[in-house]
């Protein structure tokens, strides 16, 4: 089956086709991304009204993009799916809006994505995996492990109780003077660091609940770096490498507690998986590595692009729900908050 997928919920247009095998196998067609982070540099962060227009003007040359690309017509889609939620809203509705026009005009169902179960089900896109299996979701808004049981069931093992991990990265990339996105930035001047000059504190470590915290270490490195400004370069590669191998510590200790819980709760999982931005953090990637190692668990890593914000996961997650008949009225609801696992129309509750 073919499925367009359209992903406006923060700062990245996307459209994508993906092929669902009946084998359940994944096959990208196409997957267009533009990013609009030169929109918002200036502003240091996502500026909704910014990213909202820069997706109505973007969107539709986007998708005649996409479908080129996949060298079909609309005709030949067995579905249109987007990402109705979470996100900044102005964004969301775009990309809903759109996605119901295909879907009408091309008389094809509509499916109404989840943007963080799209996350959480993409290493399915890139390779087989059964259910259950373990998933840290590390992006600029979303720092949670998960255990996802189906493609409709996930359950939320843990979560961070103040920033994210991608938020932390962005925030001493901010206090560093080093351009937006501070993720990257971040990762490239740890290379060149010390990780051992600063001793960051590395917070919630040991703590039984898998959760996370990390505002007091962004705070702690915005402390050292007062206390030794003006900063050389040294110092910002050093303060960059001290606070990574705080963070990459901390995602260690809380994914093992995470595990734990998983097991105890839902017997071994089929793999161990990372999604999100922050995915893309080679350091981290590498502590994944061990923690499967340890635990015997088979790692899957989607590559870098497909962890970042995409229209792909979004087409995916549409297949796997159509291919079980999970479709959606076209006045469905776009959610600026929608946590994974709750269906559409619930009122949501909590972030
Ligand atoms: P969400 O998906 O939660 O709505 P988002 O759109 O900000 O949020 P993504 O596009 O998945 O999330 O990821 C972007 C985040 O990933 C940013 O915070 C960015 O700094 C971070 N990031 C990207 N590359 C790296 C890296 N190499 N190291 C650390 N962080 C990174
Ligand atoms: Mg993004
Ligand atoms: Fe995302």
């Amino acid at each position: 089956m073919l499925v367009l997928g359209l992903e406006t919920t923060c700062d990245e247009t996307s459209a994508a086709v993906v092929r669902r095998h009946e084998d359940g196998r994944g096959e990208i067609l196409s997957n267009v991304v533009l990013s609009q982070v030169s929109a918002h540099a200036e502003y240091g962060g996502v500026v909704p009204e910014i990213a909202a227009r820069a997706h109505v003007e973007a969107l539709d040359g986007i998708v005649a993009q996409a479908m080129a690309e996949a060298r079909i017509g609309f005709s030949h889609l067995n579905a249109v799916a987007a990402a109705a939620g979470p996100g900044l809203i102005g964004g969301v509705i775009v990309g809903l809006t759109t996605a119901k026009a295909i879907a009408l005009a091309a008389g094809k169902p509509l499916v109404a994505v989840n943007h963080l179960e799209a996350h959480a089900l993409s290493p399915r896109l890139v390779g087989k995996l059964g259910f259950p299996y373990c998933l840290l979701l590390v992006s600029g808004g979303h720092t949670q492990i998960v255990a996802v049981l189906d493609v409709d069931r996930f359950e939320r093992l843990g979560t961070t109780i103040d920033d994210a991990v991608g938020e932390a990265f962005d925030k001493v990339g901010k206090m560093l003077s080093l351009p937006y996105p501070g993720g990257p930035r971040v990762e490239a001047a740890a290379s060149r660091g010390n990780p051992r000059r600063f001793a960051f504190p590395r917070p919630m470590l040991g703590r039984h609940e898998p959760d996370f915290s990390l505002s007091g270490l962004k705070t702690a490195v915005r402390l050292a770096a007062e206390a030794i400004a003006p900063l050389s370069e040294t110092d910002v590669a050093d303060l960059c490498a001290s606070f990574q191998a705080a963070v990459v510590e901390v995602i260690e200790d809380r994914l093992r507690m995470g595990l734990r819980l998983f097991g105890s709760r839902f017997g071994k999982p089929k793999g161990l998986v990372i999604a999100g931005g922050v995915g893309a953090n080679k350091a981290i990637r590498a502590a994944l590595d061990r923690i499967a190692a340890e635990n015997a668990l088979r790692l899957l890593m989607p590559p870098a692009s497909l962890c970042t914000d995409n229209g792909a996961i979004i087409a995916w997650a549409g297949a796997e729900r159509l291919a079980l008949g999970m479709t959606d009225d076209l006045d469905c609801p776009p959610r600026a908050r929608w946590p994974l696992g709750l269906p559409l129309k619930i009122e949501a509750t909590e972030p």
